[in-house]
């Protein structure tokens, strides 16, 4: 069921949001060849912590998992697309960063991710960046009341596969509220003028992520949570937290 916020409960969610921009320009700018991606982790928690937020990623348990987060950011290297958990894995010159995190701030959560490179630029990992970034900004264009939640799936699968980018369907974006993943299921291809119909209040997290490779196949490490590329090739993902107003897309999670 999709639960509408009225324009006092999206100016709370901005305040979570505010909170995941925080942690997010933290971790860029601590990401940096020799730094552990444990040290993001910290770094994220240190943000929530001062904040006085918390994160809806730690304990976390969807049904697909085998066991519960354990952190409080995704940390995902080069061939891993989406939910790594941080490890002691010290970043190296050249490796493609994706970090995902969100807040829970007075009961609201947000959710937003980053790709980038670190230290030394690649630059087939600069136009995969570049092609999600388009993605996320075309996707966030059509979030305007009167059109169709098929319209922002479309224009994100447009901006992908015009990369020539590999795309899956099974993990994209969603509704967000009180709780970090709510309907509807957002994917990242799909029809223009299909699907419910975008109505103010709605608040939803979009996020694209491709794969460098231009297959379409994922694997799932043994932990139950990290997702891969199958044939190797690294993987960008970007997301922002946007609610649908009378005034077009608003977006929650960007720095102010
Ligand atoms: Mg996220
Ligand atoms: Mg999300």
């Amino acid at each position: 069921m999709v639960e509408y916020k009225t324009p006092g409960e999206i100016d709370a969610m901005h305040g979570a949001g505010q909170v995941v921009a925080r942690i997010l320009a933290a971790v860029r700018a601590r990401a940096v060849p020799g730094v552990r991606l444990s040290e993001l982790d910290e770094t994220a928690r240190d943000v929530l912590a001062e904040a006085r937020a918390t994160s809806p990623f730690l304990g976390y348990h969807p049904p697909f998992a085998k066991s519960p987060f354990p952190s409080a950011i995704c940390a995902s290297v080069n061939d891993a697309a989406l939910h790594d958990i941080p490890s002691r894995y010290r970043l190296a010159d050249g490796d493609l960063l994706s970090v995902d995190c969100g807040a829970t701030l007075d009961g609201w959560a947000a959710d937003a991710a980053i790709s980038v490179q670190v230290g030394r630029e690649r630059p087939a990992d600069a136009r995969l960046i570049a092609t999600a970034t388009e993605a996320l900004r075309a996707g966030i264009a059509a979030a305007t009341p009167g059109g169709r939640l098929g319209d922002i799936c479309a224009a994100i699968g447009a901006a992908g596969r015009a990369g020539g980018y590999g795309i899956c369907t099974d993990f994209g974006g969603h509704g967000i509220g009180h709780a970090m993943h709510e309907d509807p299921h957002i994917p990242n291809i799909g029809r223009p003028g299909r699907g419910p119909r975008l109505i103010p209040g709605l608040v939803i997290a979009i996020e694209p992520w491709f794969l460098g490779g231009g297959t379409d196949a994922y694997r799932i490490d043994s932990n139950g949570w990290t997702i891969r590329s199958t044939d190797g090739s690294r993987a960008a993902h970007v997301e922002h937290t946007v609610a649908i107003t009378d005034a077009g897309p608003r977006v929650l999670t960007c720095p102010v």
